[in-house]
């Protein structure tokens, strides 16, 4: 069964994302501020169109893949909220704060919506192929409407439970892997010190405890894992902005919710310090090239 489904922001995630639901065989309509994205847009088999309004008046899921939470707000609230038929699916999959995700949910839910926070783990390379995971909060009915909504852009949809537990799944998920990126990249540092080889280390750290994503499938020091960015100077991957970005929302809940989290915002101060010299447009496991002291060899 096809759609018509309003696609709006077309950036470095949704401009795959949307170009997969259009292969699919759905009608994508298609708004972004940015006139080159739309382009890519038309060019991946969308129809493009000229506001959120005309994209979102006649469409039976309506998808967003905004920047932060201050443009997922107003967005929702000023031009998708009672412009969509009320029948139509609302799917958010930017990264957001959970707060913001619950008062979208309110105000679509109000309005007589089904809504759903659908944030992805996965990146660019994951948005163009349609191998995203996306963690989802919705209402436990609505689920059924939303796994198949997201499957063309997806490897795997999980519900982590009602609205706003997508983007805490998210942001806590990120949360692990900043913090794991840390160590990993200290253990590497402290290895080449004690004049063990860095590859080495990862054919042992990859089979014993010391394993976890960021050594197994994201190894910072080049060889290895040959996907990794660590073998193209850490050019693309994730960048070092978009991790500052994911661990202040997670400080910002830790704050509200009263948790303890002390090396989440030890890795928040060491990508903030990272992104202050320059690196925020670097892949985040270049942090290893500031813990090593050889920042003079990589690139801003
Ligand atoms: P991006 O900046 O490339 O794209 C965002 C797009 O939204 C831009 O094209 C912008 O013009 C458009 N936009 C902004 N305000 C708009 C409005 N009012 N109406 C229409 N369009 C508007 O960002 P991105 O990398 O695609 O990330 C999007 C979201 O996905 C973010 O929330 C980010 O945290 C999350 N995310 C990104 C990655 C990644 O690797 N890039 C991975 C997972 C999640």
């Amino acid at each position: 069964m096809t759609h018509k489904i309003a696609f709006i922001g077309l950036g470095n995630m949704g401009g795959g994302m949307a170009a997969n639901q259009a292969k699919a065989g759905h009608t994508v309509q298609a708004f972004d501020l940015s006139p080159a994205a739309l382009d890519r847009a038309v060019a991946a088999g969308c129809v493009a169109v000229d506001s959120v309004a005309e994209a979102v008046r006649d469409a039976d899921i309506v998808i967003t893949m905004l920047p932060a939470g201050p443009h997922v707000l107003s967005v929702y609230s000023e031009q998708i909220i009672s412009t969509a038929p009320k029948t139509a699916l609302l799917l958010d999959c930017s990264t957001i704060d959970v707060d913001t995700a619950r008062k979208v949910a309110g105000l679509a839910k109000d309005a007589g919506y089904a809504f759903a926070d659908a944030p992805v783990s996965g990146g660019t390379v994951a948005a163009d192929a349609g191998t995203l995971a996306f963690m989802v909060g919705c209402d436990e009915a609505d689920f059924a409407r939303v796994e198949p909504a997201l499957e063309p852009m997806s490897r795997v949809t999980m519900r982590a439970g009602d609205h706003g537990a997508g983007q805490a799944a998210k942001i806590c998920n990120n949360m692990i892997l900043g913090i794991t990126m840390i160590g990993t990249c200290e253990a590497v540092a402290l290895a080449e010190k004690l004049g063990l080889d860095p590859v080495k280390f990862f054919d042992i750290a990859s089979k014993s405890s010391g394993q976890s994503w960021s050594v197994s499938s994201y190894y910072p020091w080049p060889g290895p894992v040959p996907t990794a960015p660590s073998n193209r100077n850490y050019d693309g991957g994730f960048a070092t902005a978009m991790m500052l970005k994911d661990l202040k929302l997670a400080q910002d809940a830790a704050a509200k919710s009263g948790a303890s989290t002390p090396l989440g915002a030890q890795s928040e101060a060491l990508f903030q310090l990272f992104d202050r010299l320059g690196y925020g447009g670097r892949d985040f496991s270049a942090i290893l090239q500031m813990l090593r002291g050889q920042l003079d060899q990589l690139p801003k």
